[in-house]
């Protein structure tokens, strides 16, 4: 049997230079002995060991092998991922030891605890769902460049800083944008970023936790769409660090058309609303990828087939016309998407749509 691999943290570093506060350890493994930091010009972070040993724990498990850090970690915080290693081991067969250890050294970068509630923020539907309809929404924002938009891609990073920015300003909150280049480190380059998004953004929340009492994740699936993914409500509350920051997972209980509904109406959100991963341009939309389709029809069976989001963008029932056929996974999504449009022409162009779709399946099924 060959021996773990063990990758080693140490190295942190805090640094505060002009209005820039940065915090990295060197992560030794799995190949190379690179840094992964975090910084920003909106908050001073805190330099929480535990954030470390987040980010690492999903990509040490898939890939077998040990972290070990050279800084004390908070036992509670340690026993309370047991948990979560079980619903990871269901979902992706993944080792059902932690794989963490830490080194007893205290680090005393970390400061007193924050007063404030935090919410993750990209601007998507979940976003505005959690924050406008949270019985206590929070009070400041959190995005991190490199996540969702890599960090080389300057002119889209700025686009989305600016209109989240402009946003955060007309709800009259706080935004902080922190930057990353944890998804550039060896570890997390060949593990899929759906089952690593949870922990690395309570990683950010842990490093913001000198600002933030408590991080709220919005839900990108409800209860009962039993999918398994990195950011989930049996799983997102076992980051929360005993004592300095609460992790919650927050609108589960609302399906995404549920969620449509009750923003729709919102000017703010037709403006600002961010649902496309495949926008390669400045915009923020590309208006025509499965999702954005997806999002304007949801939101033109709400009375809205203009929304300022898709800016520019081919009428919705040609830009449908012109797509060959849907994802199979997504069918049944756009036939019950169906039942919620009114207009004629609209509800043709769909029917069609699924028609086509459903033929390719059924014909796919046939052949076996
Ligand atoms: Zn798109």
């Amino acid at each position: 049997m060959t021996r773990a691999a063990t990758w080693r943290v140490r190295g942190f570093t805090t640094e505060e230079r002009g209005d820039r506060s940065r915090v990295s350890a060197v992560v030794e493994g799995p190949k190379a002995a690179e840094a992964i930091w975090f910084e920003s010009a909106d908050l001073r972070l805190s330099l929480v060991p535990e954030a470390w040993a987040a980010m690492l724990l999903l990509p040490a498990l898939h890939f077998g092998a040990r972290v070990e850090v050279e800084a004390a970690l908070d036992r509670d915080w340690l026993e309370g991922l047991r948990p979560a290693l079980a619903v990871w081991r269901r979902w992706w067969d993944y080792p059902a030891e932690l794989p963490l250890q830490g080194g007893g050294r205290l680090l005393h970068g970390s400061g007193a605890p924050g007063e404030f509630v935090g919410q993750c923020f990209t601007g998507g539907v979940d976003s505005f769902f959690t924050l406008l309809h949270s019985a206590d929404p929070a009070d400041v924002l959190l995005y991190v460049q490199g996540f969702d938009v890599a960090l080389g891609d300057v002119a889209l990073a700025d686009h989305v800083e600016t209109s989240l920015r402009r946003a955060a300003n007309r709800l009259g909150r706080r935004l902080l944008v922190l930057r990353s280049n944890l998804r550039e480190h060896p570890a997390f380059r060949r593990v899929n970023w759906e089952r690593t998004h949870g922990a690395a953004l309570a990683a950010a929340g842990m490093v913001a936790s000198g600002t933030l009492r408590e991080l709220r994740i919005p839900a990108s699936y409800a209860h009962g769409d039993q999918i398994a993914w990195g950011s989930h409500w049996e799983t997102d509350h076992v980051w929360s660090l005993p004592g300095r920051l609460a992790v919650v997972h927050d609108g589960a209980e609302t399906v995404r058309p549920a969620k449509i509904r009750q923003i729709a109406h919102d000017p703010l959100v037709r403006e600002h609303l961010r649902v496309c991963w495949e926008s390669r341009g400045p915009e923020l939309n590309c208006a025509r990828c499965e999702k954005c389709l997806r999002t304007r029809v949801a939101f033109a069976a709400c009375g809205h087939d203009e929304v300022p989001a898709f800016a520019g963008a081919v009428p919705l029932h040609v830009q449908l016309d012109g797509v060959k056929r849907l994802p199979e996974h997504l069918v049944f999504v756009w036939e019950e998407l169906l039942g919620r449009v009114t207009e004629p022409r609209l509800r043709q162009t769909i029917t069609r749509l699924v028609a086509r779709s459903s033929a390719v399946s059924a014909r796919r099924d046939s052949a076996h």
